[in-house]
């Protein structure tokens, strides 16, 4: 147990300070820093917290290295170069913020640009509620600027479970433990859910199945029992030829079928035409495999073992995403694996307690009525965009905050194009100049998780976390939520809900419903989570059931039923660009985060393309060497590791490096475009065909 808990960072003691993880991770660990003399030396697993036990991935199990990182932003910062220099000089921070205020203002008093000129840029740098947007989108709803449609990871599974299932609800992942069949659909779990990985490896000791679907073989592929390495893009058929095996050999639950489905002989009709055969071509995979994949699905029927899927967010990337995760989302319904606590399906649990954001963010502070929408999955387009009819007035300011964008949006060169703008007026929030800060004309030092107040949901379990400040905040860095009370002061903004402080926001962010003084105490609270969530239908569709066909959808295109969509780009052979790229993170970086914590680049080494050993042959291509990726939004220089990790017609670019890291100022998303998925205008980073070649040796 933690010896004390001071509400604050103590300078004169050894303390030990709870906490809760801020990164962009199902897991969201409770975590325990130790704090000596004001210095924090250490950063552990909380043990008492059941999801977390006491482990942290290696990642942030170095959180001090990043923290005190030499290379940490501690003054604000002026650029002093061209855009994109990287050149800046330190000013103070009353200086910077009356710049900012004065420059902002301008925009939004212009009658021909005004406030929606001004344009937020963020994400989940921090998953924290207060620290991510509760100010932030006071300052914003306030000033009256464009809202930012955040697309760029998971909206359209998100679209997708809300159609299918009616919320982003699924099992509770402790349960996995006590599943049968446990297949991981598109996830690196060792990599990116480790706490999940353990319940597996529970399930795995008391005799479960563990099948891995992925085109990638990755670490978790390795340890699982069966890997299917289907082609990217191709998990809609898959499913569908699952299905038609359930339906062939009557591996049903037609009573749960009945009671609590809606659309069932539209799907029958839409899954018999997916024979085996027909998605073996598609995905790339063979019919054997289809077959034992259903066989050991429908299983469950007959013998009463939950079966359980934990799909991931690496599905949904693609043209037919969303259509992709319906899909999966259909088969426990078929098989009433719903019925078992251990059976079902997890892509995301972040709507189980149903907590809205709108009393930290308060909407209701923006005036106008029509506000235009910006997708943050098309900023290379939109930032070269003009003023017109259609657009609205051109973007001319850009405040970034818990987002990299130069490297982590598609299409990176035309987001670099945007931000080169020098009329583009950008101020960055940030711990370290990354290649976003490098195009800011001011950076503003944020504070880390272990120098701020905040509070977490998450998306892997249903967990509450409330992180303390364990140390005070290093040089002049301000928490984000100061920032913007800083901001809003300058630009005359005196409504009372800017002098809020932070610990009032984490309070407040659920008022009455979580008890906040369990959290001070603990450092999370468990609110009641239903065991099985759908085991007697319940689901928060229009109709109450699990909607194979949805109405909402068929109303928008299509026949609201699932199916499968071709990628926008499959690399064909015989193309110019034959291969088809996924761009799965780096074991050790998560996002772009942690890439420039030297000791965990040190262990990714360079940037690396996986590519089969049959697909370098081909292109004369040995391990190591420097190779070029490219297609026609640009090219990629890295180096080649010749690998069955890489399944043939495939190559994985894994990310995401900082383009000023890499061997040429590029990054993978130089090649990623900017097309949209079926639903809920996601990105497609993993629908994307590129061709390899040898780099000359002058290059390598
Ligand atoms: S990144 Fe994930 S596994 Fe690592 S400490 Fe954070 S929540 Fe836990």
């Amino acid at each position: 147990m933690p010896k004390t808990i001071p509400l604050h960072a103590d300078t004169g003691h050894s303390t030990q300070v709870l906490g809760a993880c801020p990164h962009d991770c199902p897991d969201t660990c409770s975590l325990i820093t130790t704090v000596e003399n004001g210095i924090a030396t250490k950063v552990q697993g909380n043990p008492n917290h059941p999801q977390t036990d006491g482990v942290l991935c290696t990642k942030v199990s170095r959180y001090t290295e990043r923290s005190y990182h030499p290379e940490r932003i501690l003054t604000p910062l002026r650029r002093s170069g061209p855009k994109g220099s990287g050149q800046f000089t330190a000013v103070a921070w009353d200086e910077a913020l009356a710049d900012i205020a004065q420059r902002l203002s301008a925009i939004a008093a212009d009658p021909a640009r005004g406030p929606q000129a001004v344009l937020p840029y963020s994400y989940a740098g921090t998953m924290g509620w207060v620290q991510g947007e509760a100010m932030a989108d006071r300052f914003f709803n306030r000033l009256g600027a464009s809202l930012l449609e955040r697309t760029i990871c998971a909206s359209a599974g998100g679209a997708a479970l809300e159609a299918t299932l009616g919320a982003k609800v699924g099992m509770r992942v402790e349960y996995f433990a006590q599943a049968k069949l446990i297949i991981i659909w598109g996830s690196n779990a060792i990599g990116s859910n480790l706490h999940f990985w353990r319940y597996v490896q529970t399930a795995k000791r008391n005799g479960a199945k563990i099948i891995c679907i992925d085109p990638r073989k990755t670490e978790t592929a390795e340890k699982c029992h069966e890997h299917i390495a289907l082609l990217p893009g191709t998990d809609a058929a898959l499913a569908l030829a699952v299905m038609h095996q359930l339906i062939t050999h009557d591996w049903l639950d037609h009573d749960y079928i009945a009671q609590y489905t809606l659309g069932w002989d539209a799907l029958r009709e839409r899954a018999l035409k997916w024979p085996p055969e027909r998605a073996a071509k598609v995905c790339g995979v063979s019919v054997t495999q289809i077959e034992s994949l259903a066989r050991d699905y429908g299983a469950s029927v007959a013998s009463g073992a939950p079966a359980a899927i934990r799909l991931n967010y690496g599905v949904q990337r693609a043209r037919g995403g969303g259509n992709a995760v319906r899909a999966v989302a259909c088969l426990p319904a078929l098989i009433g694996a719903w019925r078992h606590s251990a059976g079902g399906m997890l892509l995301s649990a972040s709507g189980t307690h149903g907590f809205g954001k709108s009393a930290l963010g308060r909407p209701d502070l923006r005036q106008s009525g029509s506000t235009r929408t910006i997708n943050m999955s098309t900023i290379g387009n939109d930032l070269l965009r003009p003023a017109s009819p259609d657009f609205g007035p051109q973007v001319d300011a850009l405040i970034v905050y818990n987002s990299n964008p130069v490297a982590v949006a598609p299409d990176s060169g035309k987001v670099v194009r945007g931000f080169a703008r020098e009329d583009l007026f950008t101020v960055v929030l940030e711990h370290f100049q990354t290649d976003t800060a490098d195009y800011a004309d001011y950076i503003l030092p944020a504070t880390t998780q272990l120098e701020h107040w905040d509070i977490h949901t998450t998306y892997g379990h249903t967990d509450i976390l409330l992180n303390r400040p364990a140390i005070v905040p290093l040089g002049q860095a301000r928490p984000n939520t100061d920032i913007f009370r800083g901001l809003a002061a300058a630009m005359g903004f005196t409504d009372a809900c800017f002098a809020e402080d932070d610990l009032t926001l984490c309070r407040s962010a659920f008022d009455a419903r979580v008890d906040f003084e369990q959290l001070l105490a603990h450092g999370f609270v468990s609110p009641p989570a239903p065991d099985a969530p759908f085991a007697q239908g319940g689901f928060g569709t229009p109709s109450g059931k699990c909607e194979f066909f949805s109405a909402r959808l068929a109303a928008q295109c299509g026949d609201g039923l699932p199916d499968y969509l071709p990628n926008y780009e499959p690399g064909k052979p015989g193309t110019a660009y034959p291969l088809a790229m996924i761009s799965p993170p780096a074991r050790n970086f998560l996002n772009s985060s942690f890439v420039n914590v030297t000791s965990l680049r040190a262990i990714e080494g360079e940037p690396a393309l996986e590519i089969n050993p049959a697909d370098a042959a081909a292109r004369h291509i040995v391990n190591g060497d420097a190779v070029w990726v490219f297609n026609v939004r640009g090219q990629y220089h890295c180096k080649a590791h010749v690998t069955n990790r890489a399944r043939a017609g495939v190559v994985n670019g894994l990310g995401v490096w900082w383009r000023k890291m890499g061997l040429d100022g590029t990054n993978v998303n130089e090649l990623t475009s900017q097309n949209l998925s079926d639903m809920g205008h996601a990105p497609t980073f993993y629908d994307c065909a590129v061709e390899v070649q040898r780099a000359r040796p002058s290059s390598a």
